[in-house]
């Protein structure tokens, strides 16, 4: 079912259901009033990650409190995306856009990875969840996908989760086209790493193409900024083992 996108879309950590009331918190309220300029009998969308999207209507008890009533479910909950995202952590600007892209493509998890060449800091996790949230309303993704923490591309390959196919976006790979290695990768659990402005290293390179559940990739002819690379890759895979399919 298609989202609505007349009404503004609002995320919340209250339980959403029949005739559930909250308060908006001081974020909430200020966005409500000052930037959405809201009124008594405003209507927007609610939605949790959890309980679907709500219909759902605002009063003002007092001048300085909103609270918001849910009327009635517009979307179910979807079953949550299992693509997990893993890039290395870029300068702040195109890292905020790289994580906004994830999401809107249907990343399941956002996974940050400290890998050789990273030239930026890990982003602050309140400032990734945020671009998480951002995009989610902007594009009514109603499952937003979990945020982990950073972790060296080592460890997370050694604790590597069973089942999960890893699809490596390899720079240096020989072919052009991606489609011949995805149509080779038969796992439903993906996932995808896209490496920092600075490339792989070597060792890395040859790490993870040594591993059974790593699947190297082009990306095209031409060198791609890695939040270029992200949206391309997450576009390819979504499409021919994703869920475009
Ligand atoms: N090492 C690259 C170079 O030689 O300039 C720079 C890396 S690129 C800016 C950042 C990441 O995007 C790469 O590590 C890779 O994961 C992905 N990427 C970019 N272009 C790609 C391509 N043509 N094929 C596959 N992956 C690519």
């Amino acid at each position: 079912m298609r989202a609505n996108y007349r009404l503004q879309r609002l995320f919340v950590e209250a339980d959403l259901g029949p005739g559930a009331e909250f308060e908006a918190d001081k974020d909430q309220f200020h966005y409500l009033a000052h930037v959405l300029r809201a009124s008594e009998g405003t209507e927007l969308l609610a939605f949790n990650g959890r309980d679907g999207e709500w219909l759902t209507r605002l009063t003002f008890p007092t001048r300085k409190k909103i609270t918001l009533t849910t009327v009635e479910q517009t979307r179910p909950q979807p079953a949550p995306s299992d693509l997990h995202y893993l890039f290395a952590p870029l300068k702040t600007g195109r890292m905020d856009y790289m994580v906004q892209k994830a999401v809107e493509m249907g990343a399941g998890a956002i996974r940050p990875v400290m890998t050789r060449h990273v030239q930026g800091k890990p982003a602050k996790p309140e400032r990734l969840a945020a671009n998480i949230v951002e995009a989610a309303e902007q594009c009514g993704v109603l499952s937003v996908p979990e945020l982990r923490e950073p972790a060296r591309l080592e460890d997370i390959l050694d604790q590597w989760e069973p089942g999960r196919h890893l699809i490596f976006c390899d720079e240096d790979a020989e072919s052009q086209n991606p489609l011949a290695a995805l149509q080779t990768v038969q796992a439903s659990k993906l996932a995808l790493i896209v490496g920092p402005e600075g490339g792989f290293s070597d060792d890395e390179r040859s790490l993870l193409r040594g591993l059974p559940f790593v699947t190297a990739i082009p990306l095209g002819p031409r060198i791609l900024r890695a939040d270029t690379a992200a949206v391309a890759a997450l576009a390819v895979i979504q499409a021919t083992i994703g869920d475009w399919r």
